[in-house]
């Protein structure tokens, strides 16, 4: 099984993730837990290029193909053998992400950028995909309250910017609803992971 994690900055992703992966395992499942864009040397190296803050002359179309680039290697490499040995893949971002990010909030057009992704992802397509829904400015306070938390590029994007990540989706959470679970991540993190663990457990 394919779950995949998506959420705008500051949602609360990653930590409901890693409990997500220590609870499933207690429980005895065979979970493996990765990242987007990263998870393997090859696709951090991307990453690092795509999110350095000196970087702010990077074309639209190139980061999105960076990020789908990254995608395939990581697929490539970490996520088919896992799957193949029966593993459970939970994966911190994915195509959605894309969607959203490049497609709707820079503007390439979320058809254009899914199919780059088809390209990378082939039929790999997340079984399911929990949605972490939080407001950007409840987001963004949360990430500068993060202390030694680095900067990347998107930090530096004004608010109208995470306002359309947002709305991008919504627009992908109604195109895939068969598979879009979506919590509503402003309440308190343990209130956001039980939720998680409960829904995620209850179509396991
Ligand atoms: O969630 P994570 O911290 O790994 O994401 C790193 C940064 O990359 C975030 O600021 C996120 O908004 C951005 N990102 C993006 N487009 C994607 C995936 C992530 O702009 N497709």
């Amino acid at each position: 099984r394919f779950i995949t994690i998506e959420g705008a900055d500051g949602a609360g992703k990653s930590t409901v993730a890693a409990r997500l992966y220590d609870e499933l395992r207690t429980k005895g499942w065979d979970v493996m837990l990765t990242r987007e864009p990263g998870g393997i040397e090859i696709a951090e190296k991307i990453r690092e290029i795509i999110l350095d803050p000196k970087y702010v002359n990077m074309d639209k179309r190139t980061e999105a193909l960076l990020y789908a680039a990254a995608r395939r290697q990581h697929l490539a490499e970490k996520v088919f053998p896992a799957l193949a040995e029966g593993k459970l893949v939970l994966c911190d971002r994915f195509i959605d992400s894309s969607l959203a990010y490049q497609g709707y909030a820079r503007g390439l057009g979320i058809d254009e950028v899914f199919a780059i992704n088809q390209f990378a992802v082939e039929d790999c397509m997340p079984d399911l995909t929990l949605y972490f829904d939080v407001r950007p400015e409840v987001g963004l306070a949360r990430i500068n309250a993060t202390k030694g938390r680095e900067v990347n590029r998107l930090d530096l994007e004004a608010l109208e910017f995470h306002e359309k990540v947002r709305e991008g989706y919504q627009i992908v959470k109604d195109r895939f609803a068969d598979r879009f679970i979506v919590i509503d991540a402003e309440r308190p993190a343990d209130e956001v992971f039980a939720e998680a663990l409960a829904q995620l457990e209850a179509r396991l």
